[in-house]
């Protein structure tokens, strides 16, 4: 198939979530508090539909389990991947995530390593990223005495910054920050601490102190990811991350450029401005907004305009 599969997701309310995703993309909202638009997911909790083509309306997970071809066949009993965009209008809970194994035994599902391209910060903003405890026992020690400003490591971010977030890394998006976060296919976060807030009938979310003990990487150092960029004429092809879990991508467009996609299929999210997608002779327009997976059958596109995407393909 020499289609591009454009898809229709989910949008999810949060207690730390504001409007840009309307704003700023375009999604129509029904909550003043929406957190992240699940771009392209095929996990239970928000399951992305097909808009266009032969499997207009069928939803992302029966495509993988009933179409493996346009998939390269790929082994995995669930689509690996997870493409969302988040709007921070506060901070998110200080949280990490398990690994696959701790995930498969405790939650019956992948484990999580994500990664965060900001794609908007406003002055001043923060990440948590990392910590500072050199045991497991100190580390212990220091949540029980809510010793935050000494355990957790902030940085400071802005627009085009990108982090990588292995699974039992500490981390937390701070407020003012827009992101598209790549990550596995999970949903199971640890809260380690959440502000001490209440939602509006008072109720704190529940943390999980034993399992974020259990899963931390100790030390809690994390490592700068060195870009590589690639120039194709007047374009850029940038790579953020090669892992075995994802390998990410941003392409910045700026005129008539062929793009190889070797790989079994890749997912593209349109970040900024417009332009086309051409496959075999046949063309899509594309915009900020736009979120689609490129299926195994097709091997390069050329594409034209002036945008910008990020593009995640899966890890080996
Ligand atoms: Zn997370």
């Amino acid at each position: 198939m020499f289609e591009p599969l454009f898809l229709d997701s989910v949008l999810q309310e949060k207690i730390w979530g504001g409007k840009k995703l309307e704003t700023v993309f375009g999604y129509p909202l029904t909550s003043e508090k929406t957190g992240e638009y699940w771009a392209i997911s095929a996990h239970p909790h928000g399951v992305s539909t097909i808009n266009n083509g032969e499997f207009k309306g069928m939803k992302l997970d029966e495509l993988w389990k009933n179409h493996k071809e346009l998939f390269g066949n790929a082994e995995g009993e669930v689509f690996p991947l997870l493409t969302k965009i988040l709007d921070a209008n506060d901070w998110l809970s200080v949280q990490v995530h398990p690994d696959d194994a701790y995930g498969k035994a405790h939650a019956g599902e992948l484990g999580k390593t994500e990664c965060w391209y900001i794609l908007d910060a406003e002055p001043g903003s923060e990440i948590i990223y990392g910590h500072h405890a050199k045991t497991r026992e100190e580390l212990r020690n220091m949540i029980e005495a809510g010793r935050w400003d000494d355990l957790l490591t902030r940085v400071k971010v802005k627009t085009g910054d990108f982090f990588y977030v292995p699974s039992g890394t500490m981390h937390a998006i701070g407020s003012g920050i827009l992101i598209l976060e790549t990550q596995q296919s999970s949903d199971t976060t640890y809260r380690v601490y959440d502000f001490d807030r209440v939602d509006d009938a008072g109720q704190a979310r529940e943390l999980h102190i034993e399992e974020s003990i259990d899963v931390m990487k100790i030390p809690g150092t994390t490592e700068i990811v060195e870009e590589k960029v690639q120039q194709l004429g007047r374009s850029n092809l940038t790579t953020f991350v090669e892992t075995e879990f994802f390998n990410v991508y941003k392409w910045e467009i700026q005129a008539p450029t062929d793009i190889e996609t070797a790989a079994d299929y890749s997912l593209v999210s349109i970040i900024e401005g417009r332009g086309t997608l051409e496959i075999e002779g046949q063309t899509w327009k594309i915009e900020k907004g736009n979120h689609f997976i490129l299926p195994y059958q097709v091997n390069h596109v050329k594409v034209n305009g002036e945008f910008e995407a990020i593009v995640s393909t899966p890890g080996k």
